[in-house]
């Protein structure tokens, strides 16, 4: 697939990425996110770790525009992002959700549409659908997808879109152990190819397996960041990362 990729990803994808600013956000009297700044470079896989309430899916919505954080911003390259970020933006939610009347190919159709792509898009299209082992699935309606190729589907159409910044939401949950490590491998491509991708997860070993570096998270608040050897040596001796979330979160 990184060949397939590769073209799509925009020249933008080679600054300084994906930066999130002092977001706050507040539910009522619930401070679920305080005060977060950290960043995903072009390239880089960023696994966003904290336990159940600790703010991972609202800094996910906030970041992708789809909840409006009560302060802060988040920029690319630089440029402060409006609430239409979807260029720039993608996120796929733990339930993926895709038009339940609309085909797998329906869904890149709407999508080259909606970005105006050039003429020819269609072969990469096809392309992606072969590399991401969609093209069976081809005609098959929204409704009728399992999870994981809900989750390919929705690849598929921000990479056709050139989306540079891609955000999951507990993407192994619910993934048999084939689905799981076929999305691990897409990952590694995308991320290859030039993607920011932030990824939330409470799979530590999925974290390890696939992060560069990770953002933990404890009430809203930012514990700690660093890539994984950093974070499992903070304490001198080697700790598991299981031990080291474990010692930051509780
Ligand atoms: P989990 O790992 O359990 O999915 P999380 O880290 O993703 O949790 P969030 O879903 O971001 O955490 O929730 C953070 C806090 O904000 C929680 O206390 C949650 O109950 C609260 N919260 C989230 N969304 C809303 C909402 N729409 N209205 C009120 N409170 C909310």
């Amino acid at each position: 697939m990184r060949e397939a990729v590769h073209g799509a990803l925009t020249q933008e994808a080679r600054g300084v990425g994906l930066e999130v600013r002092g977001l706050a956000k507040r539910f009522g009297a619930l401070q679920a996110v305080q005060g977060l700044s950290f960043s995903v470079q072009p390239g880089e896989t960023v696994g966003l770790l904290g336990p159940n309430g600790a703010g991972k899916t609202t800094t996910l919505l906030c970041v992708a525009g789809l909840v409006r954080p009560d302060s802060g911003d988040v920029r690319w390259n630089g440029a402060v992002l409006g609430p239409e970020r979807g260029r720039q933006v993608t996120l796929i939610s733990e339930t993926p959700e895709v038009y339940p009347m609309l085909t797998v190919w329906e869904h890149l159709v709407f999508v080259a549409r909606a970005c105006r792509l050039p003429v020819g898009w269609q072969d990469r299209g096809e392309e992606l659908l072969e590399r991401l082992a969609l093209a069976d699935q081809r005609d098959a309606l929204g409704e009728s997808l399992s999870k994981g190729m809900r989750q390919k589907t929705l690849i598929a159409a921000s990479v056709l879109a050139g989306t540079p910044a891609l955000l999951l939401d507990e993407p192994m949950i619910g993934l048999d152990p084939r689905g799981q490590r076929e999305l691990r491998g897409m990952l590694d491509e995308l991320r290859r190819a030039g993607g920011a991708l932030l990824i939330s997860t409470h799979l530590l070993e999925s974290a390890e397996a696939i992060c560069d570096r990770v953002v933990i998270l404890k009430s809203g608040r930012l514990v700690a960041q660093g890539n994984i050897a950093e974070l499992r040596q903070r304490r001198g001796a080697e700790q598991s990362l299981e031990d080291a979330f474990l010692d930051l979160t509780q």
